[in-house]
């Protein structure tokens, strides 16, 4: 099966790595078992069927499905045709959703049965085409391959290593998502990285328990193990009493810190279980230095913290055979320039300062990386791209982090005000729009509160009209019809004022003072 890279298209040096007769998808816990020559079969016959619908490279696919081996198919043809593949979060509401489409403008989408009346309603036939997939690996995407008599065998057009190959939608303060443009070269360049950093074996198993809408899942694991042409263990979500039962079958586990915070407490861990994994990664969300010590005391485990977000892949990661800081998010990786920078520099007078101003090490500024895993920039967003970069071509990442004497980078806190519940990103200012149209309310303010159990829990901080009768049931049944579960505040708080600094700004840290110790 060997086929040496022959262009920039990522798929081509993921196959060019395939074993012969090697399993993709393990037949665990009632999955079927599929090959990497499954891969590449189904993979050919999809990236046929695409091509038989009109669909060219460049195009953007919309895919808003569950987690399935079918749903990995799609997502390698769509790699080997070079159509733009864009995954969102199967929790996205219609609201949502209808601004995606507006601005992606993708030729197709892939939903689930139960969302295509709802697709239906924001699209015309005539902009796009509709076809869904299931949790099963069923529906009209499957239908139409068995249909057609398609080929296994695909050929790639030619691939520049800057050419798009993902979106995947972020949003910022504005509120606004953004679509990040993730390229060929971004994905093999930090893939390579990674591989090279955790010593990847040639009998590593991956159980991968995360969402595959996500870089964590899609980007960090999978490509990972495919690149090792591993065997997965594709579980259809995270369930601590699953993973646990799992572990002894697999070497490499990848999490984010609200799962090591159940693993134990389901408190079936132990250091039998855990003897033939070689690897625990954790990233997305600040691991709590209690969750790392606890991990290790049960499992026999150092957990290895990497750190990264969707516009710049991971960029720093704790070693695998050097000392594993808890508390930091390690050196960056090999190919990748990571400064702290101070944010008082005056840009005014002499623009080329722009983030030169590196501060001290054990001092706080602000992260900025540049390297071949940074983005292409935001789709259809020139002016905030621009922003987010400088003029020496380093991405601002918004965290704000420490280096220390090692080289040791610490993540202690983000400037933007993004709240992480669960691994999964809240942006406040789109929960406050939804709130603020509620009658009664002047203005909210969303912030999030330590949690145990999410790291950050949603809070909303109300501001009502005098004589309102607006209760915290009533505010959390509105937010449900408008947005993700994952968004809905845990707790909402009623005050006459909110506070403000001089500039009028709402002062979101005296607010998380004031309600964490209530
Ligand atoms: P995303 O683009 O969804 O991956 O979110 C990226 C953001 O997650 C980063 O900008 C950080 O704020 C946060 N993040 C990722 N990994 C870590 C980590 N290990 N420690 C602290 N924050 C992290």
């Amino acid at each position: 099966m060997t086929e040496q890279p022959d262009n920039h298209n990522i798929y081509t040096h993921f196959h060019a790595r395939f074993k012969h007769g090697g399993t993709f998808i393990q037949g665990t816990n009632g999955q079927a078992r599929h090959t990497y020559i499954d891969l590449h079969h189904r993979s050919a016959k999809y990236a046929n069927l695409l091509t038989n619908l009109d669909l060219q490279a460049g195009d953007r696919i919309i895919v808003q499905v569950d987690k399935s081996a079918e749903c990995l198919f799609l997502y390698f043809a769509c790699l080997r045709a070079g159509l733009v593949y864009l995954p969102l979060n199967s929790a996205y509401g219609q609201d949502e959703v209808t601004y995606f489409v507006g601005n992606a403008e993708p030729a197709l989408i892939v939903c689930t049965p139960a969302a295509l009346a709802s697709f239906e309603q924001i699209t015309t036939p005539t902009s796009c085409q509709l076809l869904t997939l299931d949790a099963s690996g069923h529906g009209s995407l499957v239908q139409a391959l068995a249909a057609g008599d398609f080929s296994e065998k695909f050929q790639s057009p030619p691939t520049n290593a800057d050419d798009v190959a993902v979106i995947l939608y972020t949003s910022g303060t504005t509120g606004q998502p953004k679509g990040a443009m993730v390229t060929h070269g971004n994905l093999l360049t930090n893939t390579q990285a990674l591989h090279q950093v955790w010593h990847w074996q040639s009998d590593d198993i991956l159980l991968h328990s995360l969402p595959i809408f996500h870089i964590h899942g899609l980007f960090v694991a999978t490509h990972l193990a495919v690149f090792n042409a591993s065997p997965i263990i594709l579980l259809t979500s995270f369930n601590p009493a699953e993973v646990i039962e799992l572990l002894p079958k697999a070497t490499v586990f990848m999490g984010v810190p609200t799962h090591y915070v159940r693993l134990l407490k389901h408190g079936g861990l132990s250091h039998q279980s855990c003897q033939q994994m070689r690897l625990f990664t954790s990233g997305s969300a600040p691991l709590l230095r209690q969750t790392f010590d606890a991990f290790e005391a049960a499992s026999g485990h150092r957990i290895v913290e990497r750190y990264g977000m969707t516009e710049t892949g991971i960029t720093t990661s704790n070693p695998f055979d050097g000392y594993r800081k808890p508390g930091t998010v390690g050196p960056s990786l090999p190919g990748i320039e990571s400064r702290i920078v101070a944010d008082d520099v005056d840009l005014t007078d002499n623009p080329d300062h722009l983030g030169r101003q590196q501060v001290a090490n054990g001092t706080t500024g602000n992260l900025q990386i540049r390297g071949p895993n940074v983005f292409k920039g935001y789709w259809r967003m020139i002016d905030k791209t621009q922003e987010e970069f400088t003029a020496d071509g380093f991405f601002n990442t918004g965290d704000l982090a420490q280096r220390d004497n090692d080289g040791y980078i610490a993540i202690v806190g983000r400037s933007k005000d993004m709240i992480i519940s669960g691994g999964l990103n809240v942006y406040p200012k789109e929960i406050e729009t939804v709130i603020d149209k509620l009658p009664g309310v002047v203005e909210s303010a969303v912030i999030g509160i330590f949690d145990s159990d999410f790291g950050e829990a949603v809070t909303a901080v109300i501001n009502t009209a005098p004589d309102t009768t607006l209760t915290e049931a009533q505010v959390i049944a509105f937010m449900k019809l408008h947005l993700a579960n994952f968004k809905i505040a845990k707790q909402v708080y009623f005050v006459t004022e909110l506070p403000r600094n001089a500039m009028g700004k709402i002062q979101k840290n005296r607010l998380r003072e004031q309600f964490s110790k209530t």
